[in-house]
């Protein structure tokens, strides 16, 4: 059985910047992720913006991994941050106006992606499925099962990262988790030469979002396989209305050119944190803040991020990252997407990497010591770091 000081489980934007965060810090690290690209949400289900890491008087509030990330997605697509930022003038996408944000092609990025974690030395098993979890007797996660083609392997770790997005590897091991409603908006990635719309890359080619529509859009708790497979057949009928309408003339000049191979769930489970994060907290100070995430509806407001949030009450040996952290109501609208996910699983891979170090469980912690080495990355803290 293969030993890793820390495991990831989930390549999105989290699990990407997990594995980074510890494999930089010299970890032996293996990133574990069921489609056979990275990114998740961000590339394999065509989310193609990255949202702002700055608030409205044009501060920067996201530092290290977050802005790396959000710099790398400009390598292979036709976008770039503005002027302001130090580049020029992007596609106006997204309606972010001068913010510190890009957008960016979903394939581009998946070979970004792909190059940082190899170039990173962390062992990456891509179209792997982690299928199971082995606890011991306190519930602390001592190794996992996977599956990749036809074969099964057993591997163990110092310190698990569930970067799943819907807190998939800590349900296996019985943790308690909090789902939330969803409602049907798909986006997928069209030629159409008819209608410009809102979400345009290149072309004729755009990101086309189809509103939910108001008989049947929303979707109650997304948890089992068979709300998974009514979500997901639902936005194919969604689509397919959306072409059935149109003439035979106007089909010749709008059609699909890519769907989304990952559900479009905003937010599937969170986890039973020892610290929440919930509504009407922005700008809070929180003293065991690990990160700001800036509020990407509103550009004045920044969110501090506590380290116990990612750290579930009832299992041990294992940490949360991305959109599966124990965030509620307006909170979790901030804190799922792609910055966030970036950060909060810097914050992770770090943590994990110290918890292997020290042979510590995450809730032992200090987090005096992690806030420390954090900072030495360039992580921004506290809110007061940039007034
Ligand atoms: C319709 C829609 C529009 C959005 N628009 C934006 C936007 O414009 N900008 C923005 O920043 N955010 C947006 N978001 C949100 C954002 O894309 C995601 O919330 C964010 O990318 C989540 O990152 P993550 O790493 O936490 O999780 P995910 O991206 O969900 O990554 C989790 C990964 O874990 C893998 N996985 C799950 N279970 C297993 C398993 N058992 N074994 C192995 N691998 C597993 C999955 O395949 C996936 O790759 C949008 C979301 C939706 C649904």
């Amino acid at each position: 059985m293969k030993h890793f000081d820390v495991a990831v489980c989930g390549g999105g934007i989290a699990g990407v910047a997990a594995a980074l965060a510890a494999a930089r810090r010299g970890k032996k690290v293996i990133l574990i992720e069921k489609q056979c690209v990275l990114g998740g949400l961000a590339t394999a289900g065509l989310i193609y913006i990255y949202l702002p890491i700055s608030d409205d008087r044009g501060v920067k509030i996201a530092g290290s991994l977050t802005e790396e990330l959000l710099l790398r997605c400009q390598e292979y697509g036709p976008f770039a941050v503005s002027e302001k930022w130090g580049g020029i003038s992007g596609a106006d996408c997204g309606g972010a106006g001068e913010r510190y944000f890009c957008c960016f092609s979903p394939a581009g990025y998946e070979l970004t992606l792909e190059k940082m974690i190899r170039e990173s030395g962390v062992e990456l098993y891509l179209d792997t499925v982690v299928t199971g979890v082995r606890c011991d007797g306190k519930n602390r996660i001592a190794g996992a099962e996977i599956f990749c083609g036809a074969e099964k392997e057993s591997i163990s770790a110092d310190c698990f990262i569930d970067a799943t997005g819907g807190a998939c590897l800590l349900r296996m091991a019985g943790a308690k988790v909090f789902p939330e409603t969803n409602y049907i908006t798909p986006w997928f990635m069209e030629i159409n030469r008819n209608t410009k719309s809102a979400y345009y890359l290149t072309g004729d080619l755009y990101i086309k979002t189809i509103p939910a529509p108001a008989e049947d859009g929303s979707m109650k708790e997304v948890l089992s396989a068979a709300e998974t497979q009514e979500f997901l057949r639902r936005q194919y009928r969604e689509i397919r209305r959306y072409f059935d309408a149109m003439s035979a003339e106007e089909r010749k000049g709008a059609y699909p050119v890519n769907l989304p191979v990952m559900p479009q769930l905003r937010k599937i489970a969170r986890i039973d944190g020892i610290s929440e994060i919930t509504s009407g907290e922005a700008g809070k100070f929180r003293a065991d803040s690990v990160g700001i995430a800036a509020d990407w509806r509103q550009a004045a407001t920044a969110w501090e991020t506590p380290y116990g949030a990612l750290v579930p009450k009832d299992v041990r040996g294992a940490l949360a990252a991305g959109r599966c952290i124990n965030t509620s109501l307006d909170a979790w609208e901030v804190f799922r997407v792609i910055p966030a996910a970036a950060m909060t699983g810097e914050a992770a891979g770090v943590a994990a990497s110290m918890c292997s170090e020290r042979m510590v469980e995450p809730e032992d912690l200090p987090v005096s010591d992690l806030q420390h080495e954090l900072r030495k990355n360039g992580v921004i803290i506290h809110i007061d770091d940039v007034k």
